[in-house]
């Protein structure tokens, strides 16, 4: 009866359907996907926006058909199913071609019908690349911070003494995440690093320097000045406030944020916010935030922002797929390098980014002339993750490690 009355308000809405819906008894002959669910069990209603895309997506294509068990047991009984969700592929005389049970993801039930040897193509998905930056990166390798490939400023300037040469970093923020990336001995490290008084552009030891930590008003991000002298520092916080903080003290407060994939050190302000399983972590970038899943088992909701506009962007994933994109139309910029072999490499989390739109990452691309990758899916983003094996986890984004993809 439901899907008659659905019939009827078709007839109305579309000029063009009557032909087709008059007809309903013999015609029209669609392949048809049946999913079998409740509006009340949670994969359920994961599915329900993935059916009503479908729905407008494979018009004229395929049937999409939502079949509550509580209120339609005739048909319930029909399919004979165990579970719920279930998901029912029919060709077009109604034959079963293939069933799913649980949550299944909108990319892989495209890639099942197209498997089946049905046409689902949807309009071309856009695509961006670009391997070349779009000019030559002409600063001095002192000028270029380690992590994050910002521009050094002497003022904040940090660097490491090693045997293979200096590392240069912009500020000790960046010094943080790589103390948190490395896998060796970070006190060592911390032994040869070398922050930059602020008031008079001298090299001064980490540990003894002293340190005015403070928020900044419009983004809450904190705020580190270095110094020489803690009177220096007591001085600059009369006109600056804040705290000033001896290195350990400060490292605590660096160290107190990391991400829930690579365990980077992170500013919440600048990272995305990962919900897994009921725990709230961090995504130092948005592909680590899809990393959660794949570290924790768990479903994860991620809380991120278009790199161009701050735009909000909410990914809820299930057992591993995409469940759900707010707005759906979100891409993901995936950050590569080409090695002198020949070879792509993720080009570190500081070059990752999701956006609301195709148009939104290709004008942000645009705008950083030295970029290079591509723009692939989330759901893509998302696979590529949980195709990691436990151990490339435990390596991800260290410092030394091989770079997993
Ligand atoms: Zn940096
Ligand atoms: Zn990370």
């Amino acid at each position: 009866m439901l899907r008659k009355s659905l019939n009827l308000c078709l007839l109305i809405a579309v000029a063009v359907s009557v032909a087709v819906s008059v007809g309903a008894q013999q015609a029209p002959k669609l392949p048809k996907l049946v999913d079998l669910g409740s509006t009340t069990c949670i994969p359920c209603k994961q599915m329900a926006p993935i059916l009503e895309e479908l729905k407008t997506e494979l018009a004229g294509k395929i049937d999409v058909e939502f079949v509550n068990v509580n209120t339609q047991p005739a048909l319930t009984d029909k399919y004979r199913i165990e579970v719920i969700p279930t998901q029912v592929f029919l060709d077009a005389s109604g034959k079963e071609l293939f069933r799913h049970e649980g949550f299944y993801a909108k990319a892989a039930i495209l890639a099942k019908w197209t498997e089946l040897g049905f046409n689902v193509a949807t309009a071309a998905p856009a695509s961006f690349s670009r391997w070349t930056a779009a000019q030559p990166d002409a600063r001095a390798k002192d000028a270029v911070c380690y992590m994050c490939d910002g521009d050094v400023n002497p003022k904040s300037a940090v660097v490491v003494k090693t045997a293979k040469g200096d590392v240069h970093l912009c500020s000790p923020h960046c010094l943080s995440i790589m103390l948190s990336s490395l896998t060796t001995d970070r006190a060592e490290v911390e032994q040869q690093a070398f922050v930059t008084d602020f008031a008079t552009g001298q090299s001064v030891p980490l540990q003894a320097a002293s340190y005015l930590y403070s928020f900044d008003e419009q983004t809450g991000r904190p705020s580190v000045m270095v110094f020489a002298s803690r009177d220096a520092a007591l001085a600059a916080r009369r006109d600056n406030g804040g705290s000033v903080l001896t290195y350990p003290l400060l490292k605590n407060k660096e160290m107190a944020s990391r991400c829930g994939f690579c365990d980077r050190a992170v500013y919440p302000e600048d990272a995305a916010v990962v919900k897994a399983g009921g725990v709230y972590t961090y995504g130092c970038c948005s592909h680590c935030a899809l990393g959660v899943a794949a570290r924790t088992g768990a479903s994860v909701e991620i809380h991120e922002r278009d790199r161009l506009t701050g735009e909000p962007i909410i990914v809820k994933t299930l057992e591993g797929q995409i469940a759900s994109l707010e707005p759906a139309t979100a891409v993901a910029w995936y950050g590569q390098r080409t090695k002198p072999d020949g070879k792509r490499v993720s080009a570190g989390c500081f070059h990752q980014g999701f956006f609301v739109s195709a148009e939104n990452l290709q004008k942000w691309v645009e705008a950083h002339p030295l970029e290079t990758g591509e723009m692939i899916s989330i759901a893509k983003a998302l696979a590529d993750k949980m195709a990691l094996s436990p151990e490339q986890i435990s390596k991800a984004c260290k410092i030394g490690e091989c770079a997993p993809k």
